[in-house]
């Protein structure tokens, strides 16, 4: 019989109850069954093995891909007075951990994926009683994740090695395909998976078109009180930001990799006892850091996925009170991402492109920005939310579906060879040597975009490209992508997000 863990959660963790799934996933394990896990960051993904592990005969394994956030957890562990260790390379009481586990006097035990290679590592494990493996970041174990990690793959079969121990598999991040390849990876069954709700209603979501990115960001801290992270990409970016931002009156820290270990360590803790400061950050910041009244979350540049997107946003507002999230991203930012595409591994590229694909949708929809995010975790929102910039009303929002039709007319009536720069001169009847000796004045498409539509060419063009409507060829010669046909034949539509000319916008906000 399996026993009731409601007890020891409040004796344990001092929680009166489960949240979410826990509960569903905390029994899975405690009969014994292969589970893989998916819930959003702050549902409490720690508890559903921790929980177990104090419950169950023997040592939890947990496997975690990142040392840091190990000893976040460890101490997490130790607090509630759980006997927890870690077993890693800057560990150096690895000796006296390795008998506390023989001796079996540990309900956790962390370690990094790399250890399940070592014959050692195996015959440390065969040495005592084992309760549970737990994957966490699960989704590294997947080609289709956005965090692979070769070494994930080497845990299935040292699990193997162990058939009678439960494995429990969670992650934050992962789409319908993602997770189907998790739970197979890991030899759990596909019925195995529990996912829980991924919505944060509390959470409002806005994406906006780079204009002055410095000034953007601190009218959004001006609006917005309370203790904020702003991401940005590289970490001179971060510090930059830092100083930039500190005008605007709140306490402003940078955090990043090349920060002094003492440095960092500060910076994170000042912003977690803060009620007010701005922390300018990589997207390392954030892992494993509980502070659940982040009022805002700010990206000074596209983040990596919707993966990563959602997580990133989903530091704000744990407590669950209303809090914003805002995106800033520029056209040379999708520039930079394609370029990096190419260079990853050939067979990597189709993941990578459809991801970016992904995210490029969240970017340049018109409809609601809740509704495409959660899609994209499986779930179905049955009306627009409400609380997010298009929901809103955001005033930049155009259909720009008839300039798409009529670009993709060009590029096929010239023959799907011109780059983007010769299909809008056609458009527009830019006439050159070129043109008359290829014969495209004469066609239907010849001329038929002016005035205002004109500047809608060159986002549209854009738009085309990273939705796979067209393709670019080894020449540089736009092509159609497998999206075209339903554009042209007016089945879907093309929304575009497009600044406002720079020369209104100023009209607009300068003093009367
Ligand atoms: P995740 O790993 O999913 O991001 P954590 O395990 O770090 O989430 O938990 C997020 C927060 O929720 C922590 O502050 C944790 O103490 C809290 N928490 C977890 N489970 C419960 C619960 N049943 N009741 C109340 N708080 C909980
Ligand atoms: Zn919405």
């Amino acid at each position: 019989m399996v026993p009731d863990p409601l007890p020891l959660l409040a004796k344990v963790f001092g929680y009166p109850a489960f949240r979410g799934v826990q509960a569903e996933v905390v029994e899975r394990v405690l009969a014994g069954r292969r589970t893989l896990a998916v819930m959003p960051t702050g549902a409490g993904k720690s508890l559903c093995y921790q929980l177990p592990a104090v419950m169950m005969e023997g040592c939890c394994v947990v496997v975690s891909p990142l040392i840091a956030l190990m000893h976040d957890q460890l101490r997490g562990a130790e607090a509630v007075g759980i006997r927890a260790a870690t077993l890693t390379s800057v560990d150096e009481n690895r000796g006296e951990t390795m008998a506390r586990f023989r001796n079996g006097d540990l309900d956790l035990l962390y370690v990094a994926p790399e250890r399940a290679s070592s014959g050692h590592f195996r015959e440390l494990l065969a040495s005592a009683k084992l309760s549970l493996f737990a994957i966490d970041e699960a989704h590294c174990v997947s080609e289709w994740g956005h965090d692979f990690r070769p070494d994930y793959r080497l845990l299935e079969p040292l699990m193997d090695a162990f058939p009678d121990v439960p494995r429990l598999a969670l992650t934050a991040t992962a789409d319908a395909h993602t997770r189907a390849d998790i739970a197979k990876q890991l030899g759990i069954s596909a019925d195995g998976t529990i996912v829980s709700g991924f919505d944060r209603p509390n959470i409002r979501y806005s994406i906006s078109p780079k204009a002055n990115t410095n000034r953007q960001i601190a009218d959004l801290i001006a609006a917005t009180p309370g203790p904020g992270i702003v991401y940005a990409q590289t970490r001179a970016a971060t510090e930059k930001l830092a100083e930039a931002l500190a005008r605007t009156g709140r306490p402003t820290r940078a955090y990043h990799a090349g920060l002094e270990p003492h440095i960092r360590a500060k910076n994170q803790a000042d912003f977690v006892a803060s009620e007010d400061m701005v922390i300018c950050a990589t997207v390392a910041f954030g892992m494993g850091i509980d502070k659940p009244d982040v009022r805002f979350v700010a990206h000074a540049g596209l983040p990596k996925s919707i993966e990563a997107y959602y997580q990133e946003t989903g530091r704000a507002g744990r407590d669950g009170d209303p809090s914003v999230a805002h995106l800033f991203w520029g056209a040379e930012d999708f520039a930079r991402a394609r370029q990096r595409i190419g260079e990853v591994e050939p067979e990597r590229q189709a993941g990578e492109r459809a991801r970016l694909q992904s995210l490029a949708a969240l970017v340049e929809t018109a409809g609601c920005r809740r509704r495409i995010l959660l899609r994209h975790f499986g779930e179905d929102l049955a009306e627009d939310c409400g609380n997010c910039d298009n929901c809103l009303g955001s005033p930049d929002a155009v259909d720009a579906t008839e300039t798409a039709r009529k670009f993709l007319s060009a590029v096929f009536r010239t023959g799907q060879m011109f780059g983007a720069g010769y299909i809008e001169s056609v458009l527009t009847g830019q006439s050159s040597e070129r043109s008359l000796m290829n014969g495209h004045e004469a066609l239907s498409v010849w001329n038929i975009v002016s005035g205002e539509e004109v500047a809608l060419l060159k986002p549209v063009g854009r738009a085309l490209l990273l939705r796979d409507a067209l393709r670019t060829n080894p020449h540089g010669g736009l092509e159609f992508g497998p999206a075209a046909r339903a554009i042209l034949k007016g089945e879907a539509r093309v929304s575009l997000i497009v600044p406002a000319p720079r020369e209104k916008r100023r009209r607009r906000s300068a003093p009367v």
